[in-house]
């Protein structure tokens, strides 16, 4: 199992990777940026994808698939899209490679160049406008409501495992309208969405807001987005849905027949999470002792570890935990029975608690004789002996309240770290020492808000939604200012 893992307090960059690692989420790859996520990573994206698609389908959407390659003239249809996309693409020049000539090795043919370069997708609103301009041509065919479960490459220069990786895997939701205020409704509603599936699946509390205008996607009206608070204080981004206008229609040419018979633009929106969401979870979370998962979204919810001498005594405890197995699975629970032999119970129980299995149930002699098991849960460490003919129930029970009671730690945390600053050089003490989100007044200009990124690296993290007016000052010029927004250094 090797030695303990880095303390947060000590340094919360070295945990997060050290566990990472440790929990066998995920590991480098020899591809530059790109990561590796290993079976028991995959296992928790997958049971976030599983919740999240069944959400856009209740709100009415369908999945499809595009192509990973984006003809270059393509991206370059939409201006500002492109403006913001160019420095990070990945671009395919060739499509074959021949032998060296001096017979050492392998390189690209020459002979084999594509008359026009692909990108690989850094996200696909132009393939998939291009395709819309087939698939709409009347009001009948609105709206559409399409999502991708897909992997996007952007060519990230500083990366961290699921945080920031050059590849990642995503879905990207890609919606059109035949109006104006059903595109922005339903850009709010994704974001809504996602705000659901954060703090009821994530247990991670999230603000709701709108970007500014320099934090906003390339080739959007508006971005709202959902902003998460790290134990460190650092913010993250955790998902973004963005209403796009009539920009991709007017950039492919996407019109459509309104009732009325006139010929009109389509309106649009995108919206998109990805693997970022497991970093997320783990920084949420986890402790000095390894992961804690939310029992929605842990692969195992529930490990049973035998303590036992000998055969006779296991299969006696075997024979007891079979049938609980059968009880706890038709109630929909997920147990693993690790009745191995080549491993220790103490080394077992470090392994469990490492990779955050939510319930821990031990079962020794002592236990088969009084009709007990040993109860441990993962977010508080405690322990306790339940009665067997009881268990069921009281692991139910139990599931539910480690999902509320991590919710609303992290909720505690994050209330207490936004502060209210009137001041520059308070907004600075604060950041440096509390850190969190820091709710100030800002001129609503973009080179002061370049300004204060530059002198302390906070950015504006949103324009919290329905936030309430308050006339104010510019904390950097004092110019006045309607509301506040939230600052926050982020990942
Ligand atoms: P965007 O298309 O830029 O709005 O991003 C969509 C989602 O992908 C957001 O929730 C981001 O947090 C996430 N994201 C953006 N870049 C990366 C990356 N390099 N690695 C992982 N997730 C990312």
């Amino acid at each position: 199992m090797g030695k303990k893992l880095t303390s947060r307090a000590e340094d919360y960059s070295k945990w997060y990777n050290e566990l990472v690692i440790k929990a066998d989420l995920a590991e480098n790859s020899g591809v530059r940026g790109c990561m590796v996520i290993k079976p028991y990573g995959f296992a928790i994206w997958e049971k976030m994808q599983a919740a999240l698609d069944r959400m856009f389908k209740d709100t009415g959407h369908e999945n499809a698939y595009f192509p990973l390659f984006i003809p270059k003239s393509y991206l370059s249809k939409e201006a500002s899209h492109v403006e913001g996309f160019a420095k990070e693409c990945a671009v395919v020049t060739h499509y074959r490679l021949k032998n060296a000539d001096d017979g050492k090795g392998i390189v690209v043919d020459e002979d084999a160049k594509l008359e026009e370069e692909l990108i690989v997708r850094p996200t696909s609103e132009t393939i998939i406008w291009d395709t819309y301009r087939r698939w709409i041509q009347s009001y009948r065919d609105l709206p559409l409501k399409i999502n991708q479960w897909a992997n996007v490459v952007r060519w990230e220069m500083r990366t961290r495992l699921f945080l920031r990786t050059a590849e990642f895997l995503w879905q990207e939701g890609h919606t059109a309208h035949a109006t104006e205020k059903e595109a922005v409704e339903e850009a709010e509603l994704m974001m809504n969405v996602y705000a659901e599936f954060a703090e009821k699946y994530m247990a991670v509390p999230v603000i709701k807001g709108t970007k500014t205008e320099s934090e906003r996607f390339a080739g959007a009206l508006e971005t709202y987005c959902i902003e998460a608070l790290m134990q460190d204080g650092k913010a993250l981004q955790a998902g973004t849905s963005h209403f796009l206008g009539q920009n991709f229609a007017k950039a492919f040419d996407v019109k459509f027949a309104s009732k009325e018979g006139g010929q009109e633009y389509v309106w649009a929106t995108s919206w998109g999470v990805s693997t970022r969401l497991v970093g997320a979870l783990i920084m949420t979370h986890s402790d000095d002792n390894g992961l804690v998962l939310p029992p929605k979204l842990a692969p195992i919810q529930v490990v049973i570890v035998p303590i036992y001498k000998g055969i006779e005594q296991l299969e006696a405890i075997s024979e007891k935990v079979h049938p609980l197995l059968n009880d706890l699975r038709a109630k929909g629970i997920s147990v693993k029975y690790d009745d191995r032999d080549t491993h220790k119970p103490g080394f077992k129980f470090n392994e469990y608690e490492l990779k955050g299995v939510p319930v821990r149930l031990a079962i020794g002699q002592r236990d088969l004789e009084n009709g007990t098991y040993e109860v441990a849960r993962r977010d508080t460490l405690q322990k306790e002996s339940v009665p067997a003919e009881n268990i069921v129930a009281h692991i139910e029970q139990l599931l539910e309240d480690m999902q509320k009671n991590i919710f609303e730690r992290a909720k505690q945390h994050q209330q207490t770290h936004i502060t209210e600053v009137d001041s520059y050089d308070e907004f600075k003490a604060v950041l440096e020492e509390k850190g969190g989100f820091i709710s100030a007044h800002w001129d609503g200009t973009a080179a002061t808000e370049e300004k204060i990124k530059e002198e302390t690296k906070a950015t504006i993290r949103c324009i919290p939604l329905h936030v309430k007016n308050e006339e104010g000052k510019c904390v950097v010029t004092g110019k006045p200012s309607p509301y506040r927004v939230l600052f926050a250094k982020a990942y």
